[in-house]
């Protein structure tokens, strides 16, 4: 991954935007309007990015419709236009560049390895045509290539991870350069003559546009999310900047330490969607961490928001580990893992997945998942240990149901945070299981959390609901705990000590 020297000349050209889907500091769209004469933006529905059964949800696909939608109106508004096609990117990137007689394309890159073969791809079907492509490291903060150990070796802990990750944030200015150059939102862009878009209109190229009213565009008008109001995690570019804002000036980036860990004070920034898929950049959010902390008043808040730029920094490691180790995307890391004799027991997983399990804290978490799309930290966390080390699933089938159900769905942060929680990663951390009465105990000590998401429980005593012993008379159809975790973890104990 590195930005290509090029000579600044009026070309006519195409941005195509993929994880980027904002205006505002965009440095891939902001050179392309630096350098173009002509340039017209391109959305691609990918059906490889867009299976319910595997890469996305319907949450997700509700978050990105919405966002399209605004990304639509701020280029129609700037005097060009984003187009919204539909098919195989490798197809119709080039078609498109032969339509519109293209002379280059700009992106921004990506580290997934589908991603990284796609663009490898068009690169080379577009030089044939001798189409140029101006790449650029958009995503992150620090360049994965750019980030790697004293010998030269990617970086495979997050500690040591972290601490060269700031060191080069800090030294190399990094920020303050991209800040001055990027922020800049491009005010006009001169797009193609309309006779042109009617060209594309009329070709076989699955143009597209998305209307509100009009349910042309499946993704929007088939979509069965209704819950939009629970889900913390709002679409597109202006909504993404108000929640960064408001994260900072309600002075929750300055609680972050004492607020993340508590599901029932939803006291995170619900940022990641917007992370995920770019309609706020990474750059805006370490920018808002710095002048939080220009402001703090105290050591205790700026350990808080040193706490959370941490969060970012997971976010970067895990992108910098899929992107050097591809191979995590396939399964565990550790080869002790391979053989594991899962029981993938299959009404487990349904009782699982669809929040009755009996185990009121890991219902809670699933039913907000189902409900609104997110999940706490926290619980993602309970929820993943239990399936795994109490119930003896295969890790990539809870890593699979939460690609299928979470609004902010990302490979790279998403296979992390299971191989973390299955302990088949390269985390050198010893074996944790987690005790989810005890995690219930210490994170939802007053039992809101489980009373908002399980209301048929709401009656149960605080004590019985953390440690999940409820009389059958009280409990009404609210199921028995479908395992005894004490005994499940020795199963899971012996099973493990088995494996070489
Ligand atoms: C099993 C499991 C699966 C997960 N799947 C995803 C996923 O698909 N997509 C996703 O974005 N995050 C995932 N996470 C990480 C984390 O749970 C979410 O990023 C976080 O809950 C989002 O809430 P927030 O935006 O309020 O985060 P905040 O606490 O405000 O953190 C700020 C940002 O930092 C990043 N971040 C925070 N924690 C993590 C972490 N542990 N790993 C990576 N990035 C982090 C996110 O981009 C987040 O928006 C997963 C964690 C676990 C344990």
């Amino acid at each position: 991954m590195s930005n290509i020297e090029y000579k600044m000349t009026n070309f006519r050209a195409i941005f195509w935007h993929r994880r980027d889907l904002r205006m505002e500091d965009n440095i891939g769209l902001f050179e392309a309007c630096k350098n173009s004469k002509n340039l017209i933006g391109v959305y691609i529905l990918d059906p490889n990015l867009l299976d319910l059964n595997k890469t996305t949800s319907e949450a997700k696909n509700w978050f990105l419709g919405e966002s399209l939608l605004e990304l639509q109106k701020n280029w129609k508004i700037r005097g060009s236009r984003l187009l919204i096609l539909n098919g195989d990117p490798i197809q119709l990137i080039c078609k498109l560049s032969e339509l519109i007689k293209a002379e280059c394309v700009y992106w921004n890159e990506n580290i997934e390895p589908y991603e990284i073969k796609r663009d490898k791809e068009i690169k080379n079907k577009l030089a044939k045509e001798k189409i140029n492509v101006y790449s650029f490291s958009d995503q992150l903060i620090v360049n994965p290539s750019n980030i790697k150990t004293n010998n030269n070796e990617p970086y495979k802990v997050y500690g040591p991870f972290y601490r060269k990750w700031i060191d080069i944030i800090h030294k190399t200015k990094l920020l303050d350069n991209s800040l001055i150059e990027s922020s800049l939102t491009p005010a006009k862009i001169a797009g193609l003559e309309d006779r042109e878009i009617s060209s594309i209109k009329n070709s076989d190229l699955n143009y597209c546009t998305i209307k509100k009213s009009n349910p042309i565009y499946n993704l929007l008008s088939s979509n069965r999310f209704k819950n939009t109001n629970l889900c913390p995690c709002k679409p597109g570019e202006s909504e993404s900047k108000n929640q960064l804002n408001y994260f900072i000036q309600s002075g929750g980036i300055n609680s972050y330490n004492k607020g993340r860990d508590i599901p029932s004070l939803e006291s995170t920034s619900n940022l990641s969607a917007a992370l995920s898929l770019g309609t706020l950049s990474c750059r805006a959010v370490w920018n808002g961490a710095q002048i939080s902390k220009n402001i703090a008043t105290d050591e205790y808040q700026k350990d808080s928001i040193n706490i959370w730029i941490k969060e970012l920094a997971w976010r970067e490691f895990y992108q910098n580990v899929l992107f050097h180790f591809p191979e995590l995307e396939k399964g565990s890391y550790r080869r002790k893992w391979f053989n594991f004799p899962w029981q993938n027991r299959a009404d487990w997983f349904e009782a699982w997945s669809s929040g009755f399990t009996g185990i009121p804290i890991i219902d809670a978490a699933m039913r907000q998942l189902k409900n609104s799309g997110w999940m706490h930290n926290r619980c993602r966390m309970i929820v993943a240990s239990f399936l795994v080390k109490d119930l003896l699933i295969d890790w990539r089938w809870g890593e699979n149901f939460f690609m299928r159900s979470l609004v902010d769905g990302d490979l790279a942060s998403n296979n992390g945070g299971w191989q973390w929680s299955a302990s088949s990663g390269m985390d050198p951390k010893p074996m944790r299981i987690f005790n989810p009465f005890r995690q219930a105990s210490k994170f939802d000590e007053n039992g809101n959390y489980i009373r908002k998401w399980i209301p048929e429980l709401s009656h149960i005593s605080t004590p019985n609901l953390l440690s999940g012993e409820i009389n059958s008379s009280e409990r009404g159809c609210y199921p028995k705990p479908i395992i005894n975790h004490k005994d499940q973890t020795l199963i899971f104990k012996e099973l493990y000590s088995k494996m070489n």
